[in-house]
């Protein structure tokens, strides 16, 4: 049984899908603080298959021991968190709290019930402004936001519990560019307001929703100015969680990135965009974005050696799985 906290996010729900088609069993721990019921019940539906729900929040640490002795966990998968970098500089004590104090509250219920597998999900931002690219697990870290420090923080709490108890069993993903969905149209991202993340916004661009694109700016040492990115398809890097809780078998601490290995540039999500719906997206070149680097992209070659694992899907699938989702859902899960 593996439990899945924040299981019914947008990177959660597609890896509670690939765990349940793989065979195993899931319960989803998750406060609804960021999405909704009906994620759930759709990847019940793709696998015909059904997910335990315990309604609760990770600071409750009596409600996730008991939980995790309740159903016999035997890992735990931990997305559970908040992600805005921009709320994360005006809301930071939230942010300490819902994902720093949350994970402590975690690995303390986890360290009480005997239960010492897990997988973390955290971040690219941690390399902060690049020194060389691509980014390989080595390279320096630091946090230019609230929401990067909790992702550092929590890494070093991981080091430090390994550390002093060497029977832990942890697996330390550094996400990339989460974008697309899964091939149904079924699931996929769900933004609340108006989204800060490229790919949705240009989909809601495409499908008229919003007037036009702003790019961040044009004057990055980039092959045509605008900033590049590793986008990775939602599927593979909720497959690359599986290939991480295989590798546990074994107790260790290790960290690595989940990527494609590529930089795509503003400009090129918004072609290949336009090739996937056959929309087109108007757009404005606009200032730079405060905080926002010129390049990020990973070297995925740790996670190729140690996981076995590679991203497979290409930028246009990613877009034509976005654009799926997008038409079917227009208004995300409250379509329905
Ligand atoms: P998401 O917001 O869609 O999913 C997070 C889930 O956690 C939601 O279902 C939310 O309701 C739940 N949650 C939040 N706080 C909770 C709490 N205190 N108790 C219980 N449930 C809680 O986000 P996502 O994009 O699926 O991201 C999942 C994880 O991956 C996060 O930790 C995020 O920081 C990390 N990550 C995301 C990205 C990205 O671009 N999406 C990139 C790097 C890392
Ligand atoms: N971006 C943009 N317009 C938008 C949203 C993003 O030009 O409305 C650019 C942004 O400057 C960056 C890239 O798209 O170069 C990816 O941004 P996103 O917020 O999706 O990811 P992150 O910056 O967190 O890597």
């Amino acid at each position: 049984m593996i439990f899945v906290t924040g299981g019914a996010g947008y990177i959660g729900s597609h890896t509670c899908l690939e765990l349940l088609t793989a065979g195993q069993e899931v319960v989803v721990f998750d406060s609804f603080c960021n999405s909704h019921r009906e994620s759930l019940r759709r990847v019940e539906e793709l696998t015909g298959k059904p997910i335990i729900l315990v309604e609760g929040d990770i600071r409750d640490q009596p409600a996730i021991e008991n939980a995790l002795r309740t159903y016999k966990c035997s890992a735990v998968i931990h997305f559970a968190g908040l992600k805005a970098v921009g709320e994360s500089v005006e809301q930071p004590l939230a942010y300490y709290d819902n994902n720093v104090i949350g994970t402590h509250r975690l690995l303390a219920a986890m360290a009480s019930c005997g239960l010492r597998r897990l997988v973390f999900s955290s971040s690219a931002t941690v390399y902060g402004e690049p020194q060389h690219l691509p980014l390989t697990e080595d390279h320096p870290l630091s946090a230019t936001n609230p929401y990067g420090r909790s992702k550092l923080i929590i890494e070093e709490m991981l080091h430090d519990l390994y550390r002093s108890d060497p029977t832990w069993q942890i697996a330390i993903l550094r996400y990339f560019n989460p974008v697309g969905a899964h091939s149904s149209g079924r699931i996929g991202e769900d933004p609340q307001g108006i989204p800060n993340n490229l790919m949705p916004f240009v989909a809601q661009v495409a499908i008229g929703r919003r007037e036009q694109l702003m790019i961040w700016g044009n004057d990055y040492p980039t092959p045509d100015g605008t900033g590049m990115r590793d986008y990775i398809h939602v599927v593979d890097l909720a497959r690359g969680h599986l290939k991480a809780l295989e590798c546990l078998d074994r107790p260790q601490c290790f960290t690595t990135n989940l990527g494609t290995g590529i930089g795509y540039s503003v400009l090129d999500v918004v072609k290949s965009f336009e090739q996937a719906s056959g929309r087109s997206i108007p757009y404005q070149l606009a200032p730079r974005r405060p905080g926002d680097v010129a390049s990020c992209y990973s070297d995925p070659s740790k996670a190729k050696q140690y996981l076995n694992w590679a991203a497979e899907k290409d930028l246009l699938t990613m877009c034509v799985d976005a654009w799926r989702w997008q038409t079917q859902n227009p208004n995300g899960y409250q379509t329905e």
